[in-house]
């Protein structure tokens, strides 16, 4: 095939294939390059132009948020779909982890009410009298809670 006669910006030959005329399609119509690259660059500005925020420690509704205005700049075509696909994704593994940091606040403070409880019973039991039987009765329900919330492990929904 033959290569277009004309050189490029940097005076280099033009590697384009040519046409009947011995010029690629741009070096054929200058005008007609223009303006695609004029289209080009107004849809580069707008598409880096959608702005997302998210505070230091970002709620689900937070994430939701961002998920909502990602799917909206998606449809008014603000968005690229790679870029819409790529905050999805991060936005799927920080909410997994939040619930791993979410489960292990919950344990620490769990095994500090069971050092509590261990110290106050032992309290009671040299003389001071004090009855902890109901909170003992809490603390057995927070474990079940914890044991079966969602996303704990992933091996411990075989027993039903
Ligand atoms: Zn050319």
């Amino acid at each position: 095939m033959q290569k277009c006669m004309a050189t490029t910006k940097t005076g280099e030959p033009c590697r384009a294939a040519a046409s009947s005329g011995g010029l690629c399609f741009f070096h054929a119509n200058p005008d007609r390059a223009k303006q695609l690259g004029h289209l080009g660059g107004r849809t580069n500005r707008k598409s880096s132009g959608v702005e997302f925020r998210l505070p230091e420690k970002p709620t689900a509704n937070d994430l939701q948020d961002v998920m909502t205005q990602t799917i909206n700049a998606v449809l008014s075509g603000e968005l690229q779909h790679h870029k819409a696909t790529a905050i999805a994704n991060l936005i799927k593994a920080h909410s997994s982890i939040s619930v791993d940091v979410d489960l292990e606040s919950r344990v620490t403070k769990l095994e500090l009410d069971r050092v509590k409880n261990a110290i106050q019973q032992h309290n009671a039991m040299s003389g001071q009298g004090r009855d902890d039987g109901r909170e003992a009765g809490d603390e057995e329900e927070r474990v079940v809670a914890i044991a079966t919330a969602p996303g704990h492990g992933g091996a411990g929904k075989s027993g039903s």
